[in-house]
């Protein structure tokens, strides 16, 4: 596994040059444009105070993170869309509309099949591509195992409402994945809706929409009446072209897992999200600690394909065993290296339960390429008062260096939710006369999260005050 100088400069966010320095004073001759091996990008990355992780040598040759494809390959890929917001503000409302906007299901007459996600396809020819599953819950968990398929987000909040506590949250989760959003001020039928408002109380949550001179779309919908969804789509199309999605279609497929189940019927399926290439019928494949050999792929219109192409969601039937929603699905030559890397991967997982550590060394890089350093946390308190003056006295602790980030807070116990997004933010969470209820507790022993229980605001602040110190902080 060999990296450019420049390349892992930028991944560390440092400056090509300083690194030439450092090697040559380690006793080598190289420029920016040269490679180096991981070992000496490991040392590189220590010596730079950045922590780092061993991966085993087999693990990487099946990631493909570090196989980038050229850019003269790459085809413009549909966006995958994730819709978030409070209960009963729509999204399932919002989900159906969308889906009856497909001319195609229209022209086909299909059946919807319910495979996890669906894709659209516009009057305009443009393709769109929707998980199923709403709310963040469900976003920060594939997160949490390294699956990060969602380019866009959807926060629907309802005109006549307003923003609830899972707004906020859906708000939270969505800036701590750095994923963009589109505001949808749903059930602008009501007569009671009042949409300005949405806006204005927005603001407070640092979402600023374009009428309030932000850079946050938003549109007014109804997905009752199906009003505004042609607005909506336009304003997801420009985003995706403003991210210039791109994927290669013709090269060995990679997915995403996004559900699973045993079928009484069917045996292990898997609805699967192409990230790239195209996955045949008969191609073989490895997924998660599983492998298989396609049989057969059924789209969301419930009928069977041959191929399945970037961006596309496609039901496979074929495999060993049932995968987790967020595995990695990787076709590979033949099934005997199909068995190799499923048995060497079940090995793995069995010896290491450690969920959120970077799958690999790409993705452990990842989390250095901002330009200061942010120290990531979540704060739970009893009282909102409290709440906020630990906020502002975390704040007070920032310098240029490092910075302090409040990925979430709020006032009552911890919750999976508080869990699910400091896993998936290698963020601890900070407890201010609070604990976790039974379910998060659970889930902070699996998934190991760091806990940091206060009783006075000074303590906390001067032992978090202690860590930024310390070297960097706590990257990950
Ligand atoms: P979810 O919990 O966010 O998925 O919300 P649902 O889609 O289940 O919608 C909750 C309720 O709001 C249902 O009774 C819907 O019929 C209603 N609803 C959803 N969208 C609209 C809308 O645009 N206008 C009106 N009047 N009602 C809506």
């Amino acid at each position: 596994e060999a990296i450019t100088v420049q390349e892992l400069a930028n991944r560390m966010a440092e400056k090509g040059a300083d690194l030439v320095k450092a090697l040559f004073n380690m006793g080598m001759m190289v420029t920016v444009n040269q490679t180096i091996d991981q070992d000496t990008a490991e040392l590189l990355v220590e010596d730079f105070g950045h922590r780092i992780q061993r991966v085993s040598e087999s693990d990487v040759d099946i990631d493909t993170a570090d196989d980038v494809d050229p850019e003269e390959t790459l085809k413009d890929r549909a966006p995958v869309v994730t819709i978030m917001g409070h209960v009963d503000h729509g999204k399932t409302s919002l989900l159906d509309a969308l889906r009856g906007t497909d001319v195609v299901r229209g022209e086909s007459g299909g059946i919807t099949q319910h495979i996890g996600a669906y894709q659209i396809t516009t009057k305009n020819k443009q393709k769109l591509t929707f998980l199923d599953t709403p709310g963040h819950e469900a976003f920060t968990q594939m997160r949490a195992r390294g699956a990060n398929v969602t380019d866009i987000v959807i926060l629907v909040v309802a005109a006549d409402d307003g923003i609830m506590p899972q707004t906020i949250e859906a708000i939270n989760h969505t800036k701590a994945a750095g994923v963009p959003m589109i505001v949808a001020i749903n059930k602008c039928d009501k007569p009671e809706a009042n949409p300005k408002k949405i806006r204005e109380r927005l603001l407070e949550h640092e979402v600023i929409v374009e009428e309030m001179s932000g850079d946050v779309q938003d549109v007014e919908v109804s997905a009752k009446a199906g009003t505004g969804l042609d607005d909506l789509i336009d304003k997801i199309m420009l985003q995706a072209e403003l991210l210039e999605l791109k994927a290669r279609p013709d090269r060995a497929a990679e997915g995403t897992v996004i559900e699973a189940q045993l079928d009484k019927g069917r045996g292990p399926v898997a609805s699967v999200l192409i990230t790239r290439g195209t996955l045949k019928r008969g191609d073989v494949f490895v997924v998660g600690t599983q492998s298989g050999k396609v049989r057969a792929m059924i789209d969301d219109k419930g009928k069977q394909v041959k191929e399945a192409g970037p961006s596309s969601p496609v039901e496979v039937l074929g495999l060993g065993g049932v995968p987790n929603a967020g595995d990695q699905l990787t076709v590979v030559e033949n099934e005997q290296r199909a068995r190799e890397v499923s048995e060497y991967r079940s090995e793995k997982a069995h010896s290491q339960r450690t969920a959120a550590t970077p799958a690999n060394f790409d993705a452990m890089f990842s989390n250095l390429k901002s330009d200061t350093i942010e120290f990531p946390l979540l704060v739970k308190a009893d009282v909102q008062g409290s709440v906020e003056a630990i906020v502002a006295a975390l704040n007070n602790l920032s310098n240029d260096d490092i910075k302090v980030r409040v990925l979430h807070s709020g006032v009552g116990a911890i919750t999976e939710s508080d869990v699910t997004l400091a896993a998936a933010s290698n963020a601890p969470i900070v407890g201010f006369h609070v604990r976790p209820n039974a379910k998060a507790r659970q889930m902070i022993e699996r998934e190991k999260v760091r806990m940091m229980y206060y009783d006075v605001i000074y303590h906390l602040t001067e032992e978090i005050a202690k860590e930024m110190a310390g070297e960097l902080g706590p990257l990950r």
